[in-house]
């Protein structure tokens, strides 16, 4: 099988990135099966399972990678994936180590979505770590799809979930050195950044996706990005694919980009193409300051093909298939 060579294989080293060859890892060509979950059709040209997620989280990806290997499912693999970040306490934009809104508080934002179609999430949830398991939850245990605030919290604690404080000395030091100016200016690139966007497919061909974030950092108090929006931050479509997005969250929601990117993919775009195409939607708008922010999206299709692309330079999306595990590069639109 030919594949447009889009992204460049890297090892992410400290002494910075070396690129190497370019991703053309497929096996089991143009193999047709059917899902034991779902009686649909997989059409297997790549090697499953596999799973890839924004930004360089290796530890994620191999959590995740552990749980599909297993035997586990893709939904499984995708929440245990998210988890590692959510607890990991350094990374400062995600879980708990969060960076605060304007006014301290630590809220998060997270969904998840399964390959039938069936998702959860949770928006501005407070002192509760594992926002995207909370999520799951409200899946599989409400009648809803979405549960905010107190709201959120109190479900949480009712189903066992320990609440805690998830703000860091460290990210109360970060939060008290910018209340000094207390400018907000979006970041357009940080490095080793950990808000998790994950999509996997599991050994039957099923795909789960999961989103999870403390969201924008020093947001106005009440602000809700796109990651927990099925649709923007992300979308599943077992037919079809997904895709996960990060960065400004509110030019995401303006494009619904997930699911635009998934729709690009069923008029017959291949995942790279459809992440290209909704990143042109968010730039060429009228008097648009994409130069002030960044926005990244990963996609896979069905047949396990991935894209990855952001408007600048520094987006990176981790895949781990075949025994290998490394973050990849992605392109970008801003060559200036
Ligand atoms: N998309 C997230 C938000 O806007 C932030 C991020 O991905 O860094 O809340």
């Amino acid at each position: 099988m030919k594949r447009r060579q889009f992204i460049k294989k890297t090892s992410l080293t400290s002494a910075g990135i070396a690129i190497g060859a370019s991703l053309t890892n497929c096996t089991n060509s143009n193999k047709k099966e059917i899902s034991e979950a779902t009686g649909s059709t997989v059409e297997k040209t790549a090697s499953l399972p596999l799973v890839i997620a924004t930004w360089n989280v290796k530890n994620a990806t191999a959590a995740a990678m552990e749980v599909l290997e297993e035997g586990g499912n893709a939904l499984d693999a995708v929440e245990q994936g998210c988890r590692v970040e959510e607890a990991n306490e350094k990374g400062q934009s995600v879980g708990k180590g969060g960076l605060p809104d304007r006014d301290g508080h630590v809220t998060l934002d997270a969904c998840i979505m399964n390959h039938k179609g069936d998702c959860g999430a949770v928006v501005y949830l407070k002192d509760i770590k594992h926002a995207v398991s909370v999520a799951r939850k409200v899946m599989e245990d409400t009648p809803h799809v979405m549960l905010a605030g107190d709201g959120a919290k109190q479900f949480a604690i009712s189903s066992g979930f320990q609440p805690e404080d998830l703000l860091t000395e460290a990210s109360k030091k970060a939060w008290e050195d910018w209340k000094v100016e207390s400018e907000y200016k979006p970041i357009i690139n940080i490095e080793n950044h950990d808000t998790i966007g994950m999509l996997a497919i599991d050994k039957n061909g099923d795909i789960s996706g999961a989103c999870t974030t403390s969201g924008l950092a020093y947001k106005m108090a009440g602000r809700v990005g796109d990651s927990p929006i099925i649709g923007s931050g992300l979308f599943v479509d077992n037919e079809i694919g997904a895709c996960v997005a990060t960065g400004l969250g509110e030019e995401v929601v303006k494009t619904v980009g997930s699911f635009l990117v998934v729709e690009l993919m069923r008029q017959g775009k291949s995942p790279q193409e459809a992440c290209e195409e909704a990143i042109k939607r968010i730039v060429s708008k009228p008097e648009s300051n994409y130069k002030d922010f960044q926005v990244g999206y990963i996609a896979v299709n069905k047949k396990g093909e991935t894209g990855s692309y952001a408007i600048h330079k520094g987006f990176t999306m981790t895949k781990c298939q075949d025994g290998e595990n490394e973050a990849l590069e992605s392109g970008f639109f801003n060559k200036t």
